[in-house]
């Protein structure tokens, strides 16, 4: 029973830091994309034909693409707040376990399938 339990910490502290070094990835890789919005938010030209299709359509959705970003980045910092306290998995409106497949689907989720789906129906729909 004991060693069965230090066999399960010693798994748990490995899943840790392979969160937590996903969770920084993905961290670096918003903070990456984020910029890139905020470069081609400040590309001059206000004249039709003075940026290229690539900047115009960044141009376009930079705003919305920024926000969006953002929201992520606030769930990333999130998880990792969870992480270290301990935290991490938990649903935050029930208690109970979030699966591990929907952790491994996605990372910054704070609740369990059936909670989740609740939020989201009560919701209205931004689109
Ligand atoms: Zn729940």
């Amino acid at each position: 029973m004991t060693r069965q339990h230090k066999r399960m910490t010693g798994q748990r502290q490995h899943d840790r830091s392979a969160l937590t070094n996903r969770l920084e990835l993905l961290r670096r890789q918003l903070l990456s994309d984020i910029r890139h919005y905020r470069d081609c938010m400040r590309v001059g030209g206000t004249e039709p034909g003075d940026l290229d299709d690539s900047q115009e359509l960044c141009q376009a959705t930079a705003a919305g693409a920024v926000r969006h970003l953002l929201d992520d980045l606030r769930a990333i910092d999130r998880a990792l707040e969870r992480i270290s306290s301990g935290e991490y998995g938990v649903c935050i409106d029930c208690g109970r376990s979030i699966p591990r497949a929907r952790l491994e689907f996605l990372p910054t989720a704070v609740r369990c399938t059936d909670c989740q789906r609740v939020v989201d129906q009560s919701l209205p729909r931004a689109s």
